[in-house]
């Protein structure tokens, strides 16, 4: 019966999939101004639970979310994830770790607060590095409500459960600790370094790369991770900087001429909290760059007026994150900045490069509220903008081409105009 169930389910979501594709995703609404003061957030408990049977979860680790366990039939445990704060964008973040004093094969069951949609597909690991999507033959997610057109409410899958630990996640689990680690590494390079350009509310550093020619009038600025659980745009931020640091022609040159400026985390309370979406201030901090409340979003742009007052440009700002589908948002065409019509270049040249890649580009209004990092960026600073969204489920060996890709392309345009 069970496998019917899952092979009904199959079939539902492969039909589901198979919307004509002739209409383009067309984004999100266009965000709306709120208020950005601080509001208070529910911090987890951390604690390993003991739920019976011999079976016990843990959510004490950085990047952890797991709000409440129960043991819902022998050898089936039904987990509760809440946000930190609502009203909250529907990204429901999981993370926590598993094992039992047996080995054993256990149904878990992901759900969430009244209302709230699944949105990521679960991703298994023995080491918290490597990560594999749960086994689709043993995957469920909510066919009731699925089957009347909603998002669906909760998965459940199959688990084998020993001794050793399993992580569970909604995405690879990779917190400030991993993505300083990375950063840290790369300057190590002659002609790159990494400083601190403020701190998060609970006091995290918030770093940033230097890359290239620190004399150049001429900068670039680069945002990942506002969002936490956004780690496909954080996996293509990564492979853009790295190509960036390449050592061959094209990125010596572009170095020689300019100067990046990457802020791999900008919200790493919202990270090492296992947040759906807010800093520790419950703030969606990309909201926050017309009001400014936030230190996070405070520092980056006390950091870019004080490049500002030497002189120097702003040119370009890219914001990585990540939705449902690959999405580019744009300034309005008709808007122009320091470098006009670089960020169309770029993206036709994408398309040039990946066979039968039609980019789905959605440029913003010139009327829409400043209050995102690209918007409020190319308002204040007239660096040309655009904030690219990487798809949840995108294959990982294609967001890492597709960033550098971006890179190259970024660099090839720039250096002829
Ligand atoms: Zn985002």
């Amino acid at each position: 019966m069970k496998y019917y169930l899952i092979f009904a389910a199959s079939v539902i979501f492969f039909l589901s999939s198979c919307q004509p594709k002739d209409t383009k995703w067309e984004g999100q609404e266009p965000i709306k101004k709120v208020s950005t003061l601080t509001r208070p957030i529910q911090y987890q408990l951390k604690q390993t639970f003991a739920v019976g049977n011999g079976i016990f979860l843990s959510n004490d680790f950085d990047g952890a979310r797991l709000n409440g366990v129960a043991l819902t039939g022998e050898n089936e445990v039904t987990i509760l994830i809440t946000p930190e704060n609502t009203p909250i964008n529907e990204s429901p973040w999981y993370a926590f770790k598993i094992w039992s004093e047996t080995e054993k094969a256990i149904q878990l069951k992901i759900t969430y607060n009244e209302g709230v949609g699944h949105r990521y597909y679960p991703k298994i690991s023995n080491d918290a590095k490597n990560w594999t999507p749960v086994d689709s033959t043993v995957y469920l997610a909510d066919t009731a409500s699925v089957a009347r057109g909603e998002s669906p409410k909760f998965c459940e899958f199959t688990l084998a459960i020993n001794s050793d630990t399993t992580w569970v996640a909604a995405q690879e689990l990779i917190v400030s600790k991993d993505i300083y680690n990375w950063a840290g590494e790369l300057s190590e390079k002659p002609f790159v370094s990494i400083d601190e350009l403020g701190k998060s509310k609970e006091g995290r550093p918030i770093n940033y790369l230097q890359i290239g020619n620190p004399e150049s009038k001429k900068m670039l600025m680069v945002l990942s991770r506002q969002h936490p659980p956004e780690v496909t745009g954080w996996l293509a931020m990564k492979a853009f900087t790295e190509e960036l640091c390449a050592i061959d022609e094209l990125s010596e040159k572009f170095r020689d001429e300019y100067c990046i400026y990457v802020v791999p985390c900008v919200n790493p309370d919202g990270v090492d909290n296992g947040h759906w979406r807010h800093g520790a201030g419950g703030i969606d901090l990309n909201r926050d760059w017309e009001d400014f409340n936030q230190p996070e979003t405070q520092a980056i742009r006390k950091f870019m007026q004080a490049k500002v007052a030497e002189q120097r440009k702003f040119y370009f700002i890219i914001d990585f994150h990540s939705t449902y589908e690959d999405i580019y948002y744009t300034i309005a065409p008709e808007l122009k900045g320091n470098m006009p019509g670089i960020v169309p270049k770029i993206i036709q040249a994408m398309a040039e490069d990946i066979p039968g890649y039609d980019p789905n580009i959605r440029p913003n209004a010139a009327d829409v509220e400043r209050i995102n990092s690209t918007v409020s960026v190319f308002h204040e600073f007239g660096a040309e903008a655009v904030t690219y969204e990487v798809g949840d489920d995108t294959p990982r060996e294609l967001i890492k081409e597709k960033g550098k890709l971006t890179a190259v392309n970024l660099m090839e345009i720039m250096l002829e105009n």
